[in-house]
């Protein structure tokens, strides 16, 4: 039973793995309110604008602006 589990929890993706899931509208509307936007690394950028790491932000790449 204990090598089951084990088994489960090293097939399970990891929490860390959603932050490249497309956020949410409520989200996206959040972030434009707040002036910026993530990128799917996670960085905080224009709402338009590209990270260090050369990641478009989520509204660039969803198409949305
Ligand atoms: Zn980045």
């Amino acid at each position: 039973m204990k090598e089951t589990e084990r088994l489960i929890e090293f097939i399970t993706p990891k929490p860390k793995a959603k932050k490249n899931k497309a956020p949410s509208v409520a989200t996206l509307k959040r972030w434009m309110n707040d002036g910026g936007c993530e990128t799917p690394c996670g960085c905080w950028v224009e709402p338009d604008g590209y990270c260090e790491h050369g990641k478009p932000s989520w509204l660039l790449l969803m198409g949305l602006i």
